[in-house]
């Protein structure tokens, strides 16, 4: 079998990049160690997390919200089974929806794990043990990325899960500690919590979200304990005696001090994700890894060795799906001789929690330490008028703009619908947009979007609603 291009691994980043380079007219294959398409994303990740914060979500406004909406209802029962199969149900929707556009696109997609021989030649192994070459001009590593073990705790997905054991609970645990106040953490979190959980999250940092901007970070995590959530700080997981029913784990504080223990239910490790090149051959046909084990491309996507390419999660930057799919576009119109790019400057980020965090661009942080001088505006969802009359004024928009030219460098919201509020931002970011140009358009009334023309004539001290 010969191919124009060989995508090793279906994430967001393989198989987008696949379809692209089928439509660009190159003859595509792709190589998938899963059963199913998808990747980490679609199978244990972005849609089965977002399936059970939205069901979740669901459950507490029944059991919290209906009744001052005038909505008189008995108490909601949780049935954790049809949960948990509403959310597979939504998984395997998208992941036979990727199959039915690989097929589409007349892209041949073979089963099994992939292997490079050579520039040039992909081994693949499939489940029962038989292999076969494929021959072909280029190929892309999409291998994404695997869960980061803590050395000396061991994952059994039962009582001290990753991520991936946490969206597959059998029931709701009484006590569950979460180790790592990232993303993953605070939106498994929530959903544990939504659903009954008493909910402690342990983390190394002084501070939930590393690499969000600090003022967002703080309000969301006095929002998170006004719901229930209980932060330990500069704290270092030490140990985690598994007893099988339960675990008793050993916290320290970061800076050293006397150690203390907290029993849990259930644990949940969720301290970041390594790049995944397992098994791929890299060593022997040379492709170079950073010191972070990512593989080393160039702006290109390119590797050190000719007809060899990297996307994803297994490159440097955000480990995203959306960082990954615009990769495997960019990749593909690379290949054939298009100018396909990535703008790493506009890349936005969700938390999917109630409210939802976003962001796109710089940090006052970062921009600090960048000796650049900007403005802020800001305007707090308590004064929009939509988000008054559903109550849910918790959060705010804030808009970083360069104080010489006005031009828009970062928004952070925090709120409902932040996430997708945000992409009025990174639209605007993209067409390199002044905080003026976003006050002077036109936004409909009542609606949350009304927050970021507000805070755009914010940061010139002219918003009306304040
Ligand atoms: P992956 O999706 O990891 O796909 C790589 C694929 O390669 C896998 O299917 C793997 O089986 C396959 N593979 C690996 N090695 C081989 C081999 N040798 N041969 C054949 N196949 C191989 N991101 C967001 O943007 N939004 C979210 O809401 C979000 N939520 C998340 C929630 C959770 C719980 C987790 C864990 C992640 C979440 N992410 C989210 C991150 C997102 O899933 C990743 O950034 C994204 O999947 C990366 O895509 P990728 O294509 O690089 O790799």
């Amino acid at each position: 079998m010969s191919y124009d291009l060989i995508v090793i691994g279906t994430g967001p980043g393989g198989y987008v990049g696949a379809i692209r380079a089928a439509q660009l007219g190159l003859k595509t294959a792709v190589v998938e160690k899963r059963k199913t398409h998808g990747g980490t994303c679609l199978n244990v990740g972005c849609i089965p997390s977002k399936a059970l914060l939205h069901a979740s979500h669901m459950f507490e406004d029944a059991k919290d919200h209906f009744e001052h909406l005038g909505i008189g209802i008995s108490a909601p029962k949780l049935d954790l089974k049809k949960m948990q199969a509403f959310k597979q149900e939504g998984v395997d929707g998208n992941t036979k929806g990727v199959e039915f556009l690989l097929k589409k696109n007349k892209i041949d997609a073979f089963h099994g794990a992939g292997r490079i021989l050579a520039p040039g030649k992909v081994e693949v192994t499939a489940e029962d043990g038989s292999k076969q070459v494929l021959e072909t001009k280029n190929i892309v590593i999409a291998t994404g990325s695997d869960v980061t073990r803590l050395p000396g705790i061991e994952i059994d997905e039962k009582v001290v899960v990753s991520s991936t054991g946490a969206l597959e609970l059998e029931s709701v645990p009484k006590r569950l500690v979460v180790i790592g106040a990232g993303v993953i953490g605070l939106e498994l979190g929530s959903v544990w919590r939504r659903l009954g959980s008493e909910v402690t999250v342990v983390e190394y940092l002084d501070r939930i979200l590393p690499g969000m901007d600090g003022e967002v970070a703080k309000n969301f995590q006095r929002i998170l304990t006004k719901q229930g959530f209980q932060f330990k700080l500069g704290a270092k997981v030490t140990g985690v005696k598994n007893t099988g029913k339960g675990a008793t784990l050993t916290v320290e504080p970061a800076a050293g001090g006397n150690p203390e223990t907290i029993e849990a239910d259930v644990v949940l490790v969720a301290v970041g994700r390594v790049p995944y090149t397992q098994g791929l051959g890299l060593d022997q046909v040379g492709v170079q890894l950073d010191n972070r084990g990512r593989v080393q491309t160039d702006a290109h996507f390119a590797t050190n060795v000719a007809g060899i390419y990297a996307i994803g999660d297994v490159i440097a930057g955000p480990m995203l799906a959306h960082k990954a799919e615009d990769e495997g576009v960019a990749v593909a119109e690379i290949i054939t001789g298009k100018a396909g790019h990535v703008n790493y400057d506009v890349i936005p980020g969700v938390v999917y929690t109630f409210p939802e965090v976003a962001s796109v661009g710089k940090t006052e942080e970062e921009l600090k330490a960048a000796g650049i001088a900007y403005n802020a505006g800001k305007f707090p969802f308590t004064a929009n008028g939509r988000a008054k009359v559903n109550r849910t004024t918790d959060g705010f928009v804030k808009i970083l703009a360069d104080a010489s030219t006005d031009k828009v460098l970062g928004v952070h919201i925090i709120g409902p619908e932040a996430g997708n509020l945000i992409h009025e931002a990174a639209i605007a970011m993209e067409f390199g947009a002044s905080s003026e140009d976003i006050a002077r358009t036109c936004h409909a009334h009542p609606t949350l979007a009304e927050a970021v023309k507000e805070a755009a004539l914010a940061v010139e001290k002219r918003a009306i609603h304040m």
